[in-house]
């Protein structure tokens, strides 16, 4: 069943009533029947999905937010998405149950509300991905298409994602509110995500420490498998820890800190090595919403805000030893030398730290050999490393077949391979893309 969002209780300014938009001829393209199980609930049902028949009780909205788009501050809001309403799943958690690609909201400036089913699909296989990965993040429930055209680079079919998420407040979501409604959205934000902090004295720094906490964390888990967000927004940025809004996400392959494949990202702003730099400039936007609240001073918020700040690259870097011991066996003095070694010669990140659960070192490479060699000595814990990562083009071929030829064989191929991250599949899912100049879109 699906429940009234507790959105409701925040200030309208936050959330606008909104009817989705009831398309020609909604169809389910593929439905998440693992996660369905998961959350106790059996949607499949095209009108439900779609948001054409509302269930009685709920209401769907939109919500407002604000965000830095690539360092500049702009008001945005939920341009082509709404909140159908929320879950709750048999361990007593809440899910929001969002539909993206439902149509023009007061929120859409420009826009026309709608999605692609090309960009909605990437979002369900990089979801599911990170998911089997064991990293935070939102989920996809289900892609429709709507059986409307719509019109991109070409004629492509109209798509909604149905999108599962331990809540939708962003960073941008402070961002927004002004200082009378700062208190509200906090109380409402930790209730939701860190209850235990209410009964706690000085709650709202403890918050702010929290959310640092969990995105360093988060991030951490990115760099360890190489994952590039594409579109790290604070808008972008879900204060439950989760990843989010990944339009133009893609996994790096050959080892190179600039790697950007975002089209709109032309300084790389969002490049792979920059990601743990620029969550913590986020979360000093963050902090910075949170100053009123802080202390009554200013100075003296300030000092505390940067205080916590200051935590980020700490934990941030203790994760990610946490996490690249666990690929190298534990010691991680050969750690610098391997990155090395992978950048001079283009080897690629994920079959590189997969290929060392073989006998035999993975390259013939002399320099390789010797470090294999060196490295292998230190080994003290059992190896913990993925052979599957959504290639690039493994990706592109599953987006062009469902979209241009109504085949989703080799989407849900993929997607089976990939929620076994563990297991070593067909080469043709281990092997690296060669495409150097790989480009994504946001597909807005
Ligand atoms: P995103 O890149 O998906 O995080 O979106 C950034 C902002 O642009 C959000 O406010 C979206 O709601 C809005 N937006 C993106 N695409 C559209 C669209 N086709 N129509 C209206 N608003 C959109
Ligand atoms: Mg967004």
């Amino acid at each position: 069943m699906i429940l009234p969002p507790s959105y409701l209780s925040l200030p309208v300014k936050f959330r606008r009533e909104v009817r989705p938009e009831v398309y020609p001829k909604p169809e389910i393209a593929i439905y998440n029947d693992e996660l369905a199980k998961q959350l106790g609930v059996d949607l499949r049902d095209a009108n439900i999905l779609s948001g054409a028949v509302i269930q009685p009780g709920t209401t769907p909205l939109a919500l407002g937010y604000a965000g830095h788009q690539f360092g500049n501050y702009t008001v945005l809001g939920d341009g082509r998405a709404v909140l159908l309403g929320e879950i709750e799943s048999p361990d007593g958690k809440r899910w929001d149950i969002q539909l993206k690609g439902s149509g023009r909201t007061p929120f859409s400036r420009r826009g026309d509300g709608r999605a692609t089913l090309g960009p909605m699909l990437r979002e369900y296989i990089m979801s599911e991905a990170l998911a089997a990965l064991g990293i935070p993040t939102t989920r996809s429930l289900a892609v429709l298409t709507t059986g409307e055209s719509v019109f991109r680079f070409s004629q492509e079919p109209g798509a909604i994602l149905v999108r599962v998420a331990a809540s939708h407040l962003r960073i941008g979501t402070f961002e927004y509110a002004t200082d009378d409604e700062l208190g509200t959205l906090a109380d409402f934000t930790i209730q939701r995500h860190y209850p235990e902090l209410l009964a706690q004295d000085d709650k709202y720094y403890r918050f702010l420490r929290q959310v640092i906490a969990r995105q360093a964390k988060l991030v951490a888990q990115w760099m360890s498998i190489g994952f590039i967000h594409g579109v790290m927004n604070t808008d972008n940025v879900a204060l439950s820890g989760e990843t989010i809004d990944f339009g133009p996400c893609a996994f790096m392959n050959r080892y190179d800190p600039s790697t950007t494949y975002s089209s709109i990202d032309t300084q790389g702003r969002y490049a792979f090595g920059n990601q743990p730099s620029i969550m913590h400039w986020n979360l000093a936007r963050f902090a910075e919403t949170l100053l009123p609240l802080l202390a009554d001073a200013t100075e003296v918020a300030i000092k505390r805000a940067e205080e916590a700040l200051q935590t980020f690259p700490l934990a941030f870097n203790a994760e990610l030893e946490r996490l690249m011991s666990q690929k190298l066996g534990g010691d991680l003095s050969s750690l610098e030398e391997l990155y090395r070694w992978m950048y001079e010669t283009g080897a690629d990140y994920t079959n590189t730290f997969a290929d060392l659960s073989l006998a035999e070192p993975s390259s013939s490479d002399d320099r390789f050999r010797a470090w294999h060699a060196k490295w292998k000595e230190s080994v003290s814990q059992e190896i913990k490393n993925h052979h599957v990562i959504p290639r690039n083009r493994l990706v592109e071929e599953a987006l062009v077949a469902a979209a241009q030829e109504s085949n989703l064989t080799p989407l849900h191929e993929l997607v089976s391979v990939l929620r076994r991250p563990y297991e070593r599949p067909h080469i043709k899912y281990r092997s690296a893309d060669d495409t150097a100049d790989y480009r994504t879109f946001c597909g807005t």
